[in-house]
């Protein structure tokens, strides 16, 4: 775009790669970037950095964070005999808010898709082998998307699973399929999670 100056162009460039935000949207940010005092500014420009830096992956639990364990996986009050599994951080984020569950979780990266070429060990899925065998785990909750890909993912865990002994359930389809765990309501999220079936 010719009409831009380099520095302003690359801001625009930049802002339209993130996810929803097409070249109309971008510009309007870049513009309002430009229009914000210069500590506003580098806050902004600093927070993205500072979260970058400082927030990793979860050792036990796969989950974002700035701590390692993080915060959930630190909490002693929470029951050790159930764990969630969910397909990214984001979905932990929406469980919380129901703020009925009080297990533990398992965060995927992902979810298995053959099509895609993305297999049982693409996923963060041999960690949460090991924490089965060393954790005294009664239930695994799969709380996967309801889509292709979440139910082949669940579908694949507990068949792995189920011949250890845990009971393995999945969350009811209050979810409407194909839709994403991240935007259902906490209404939808809770009852789903009550009319768990068994898998
Ligand atoms: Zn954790």
């Amino acid at each position: 775009m010719k009409y831009y100056a380099k520095p302003l162009n690359k801001l625009i460039n930049e802002l339209s790669k993130l996810p929803g935000i097409g070249g109309k949207t971008a510009q309007r940010l870049a513009f309002h970037i430009l229009s914000m005092d210069d500590k506003s500014a580098a806050e902004l420009a600093g927070s993205i950095t500072d979260a970058k830096k400082s927030m990793t992956y979860c050792s036990v639990c796969g989950n974002l964070t700035d701590t390692d364990p993080c915060v959930i996986c630190s909490d002693e009050s929470r029951d050790r005999s159930i764990i969630c599994v969910v397909e990214s951080p984001k979905d932990v984020v929406a469980m919380e808010k129901i703020r009925e569950y009080r297990g533990y979780y398992h965060v995927l990266h992902g979810a298995i898709s053959p099509m895609d070429g993305v297999g049982p060990d693409d996923i963060n899925l041999k960690s949460l082998i090991v924490r089965l065998q060393n954790e005294e785990v009664k239930e695994l909750v799969i709380a996967t998307n309801p889509n292709i890909e979440g139910e082949a993912t669940a579908m694949y865990i507990a068949r792995l699973i189920k011949p250890s002994g845990i009971r393995v359930t999945r969350i009811a389809h209050g979810i409407p399929v194909g839709g994403d765990l991240e935007y259902a309501d906490e209404v939808t999220l809770l009852k789903a999670m009550e009319g768990r079936r068994e898998l």
